[in-house]
């Protein structure tokens, strides 16, 4: 069952100087992500993946093209439905984008705070979080007392906190070194492994790809030049 869906879809940007060429972002993609997948998007810097996570996270329109998520064509949503559609989205970012002058409990509290949970539900869910990741002994920790492994695990908890469908991981274990990128894709492996989470993982690191995905698009200058399972897709000589 597919999740996420792009048909012929096209992102343009206008031209940096008056005169110059349009910028074609996204060109033309097509792609495919079922319930359940973690799915790769790999490709070199500016090949357009940062590009194609607005889309599907409907914070910038397509120029062209649909797109289904979750089975609603977010193409043509009021801006008070992309709402719900960005809800059921979690998003963890390179550089962790966490509240430096929030707790690590505060952090993951936040979008339930958004969301209008009572402070007991939001308790209950924090403390749950925080044993999934690993983290109940740093609830009343700032994010600078923490390692880098750590902040992800608490940006992880906060982008689950709602229970979205779809988790969003933007080169999420770029600024990691290896052994703890390796921890962080083992624990993202358990959310879609225990809580059925979909996961669409943007990198240009092929380790990343190799170690947790099942399919992948490869991207170049905007377009998909392959897709499939990732050990057809890199068994190609
Ligand atoms: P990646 O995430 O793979 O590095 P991006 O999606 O960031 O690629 O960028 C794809 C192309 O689109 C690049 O040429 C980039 O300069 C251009 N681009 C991205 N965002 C914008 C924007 N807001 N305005 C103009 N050009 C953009
Ligand atoms: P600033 O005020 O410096 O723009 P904010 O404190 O508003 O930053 O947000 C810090 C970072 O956290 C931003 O990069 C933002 O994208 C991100 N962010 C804000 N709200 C949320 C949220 N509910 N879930 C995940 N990330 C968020």
């Amino acid at each position: 069952m597919t999740i996420v869906s792009l048909t012929d879809v096209t992102k343009t940007y206008p031209p940096a100087a008056k005169g110059g060429a349009e910028v074609i972002a996204v060109d033309d993609v097509s792609l495919d992500i079922d319930r359940g997948d973690i799915f790769g998007i790999i490709g070199y810097s500016g090949a357009g993946k940062s590009t194609l996570v607005r889309l599907v996270n409907a914070l910038e329109p397509a120029t062209r093209g649909t797109i289904h998520v979750d089975g609603v064509d977010i193409t043509a949503l009021s801006e008070r439905e992309l709402r719900r559609v960005r809800g059921g989205i979690g998003m963890i970012f390179q550089q962790f984008n966490l509240f430096s002058s929030k707790t690590v409990k505060a952090n993951i509290a936040y979008p339930l705070k958004l969301a209008g949970w009572s402070k007991a539900d939001i308790d209950a869910r924090v403390d749950e979080l925080l044993r999934f990741v690993g983290l109940a002994d740093k609830a009343k920790a700032y994010p600078e007392q923490l390692s880098g492994g750590q902040k992800q695990r608490v940006g992880i908890a906060r982008a689950l906190a709602t229970r979205p469908a779809i988790l969003l991981a933007d080169e999420a274990t770029s600024a990691l070194d290896p052994q703890t990128t390796h921890e962080v894709l083992a624990l993202l492996k358990r959310v879609n492994e225990e809580q059925g989470v979909t996961i669409i993982v943007i990198t240009h690191e092929m380790d990343v790809i190799q170690t947790i995905a099942t399919k992948v698009a490869v991207m170049e200058h905007g377009r998909v030049i392959e897709q499939g399972d990732v050990f057809e897709v890199f068994s190609d000589p």
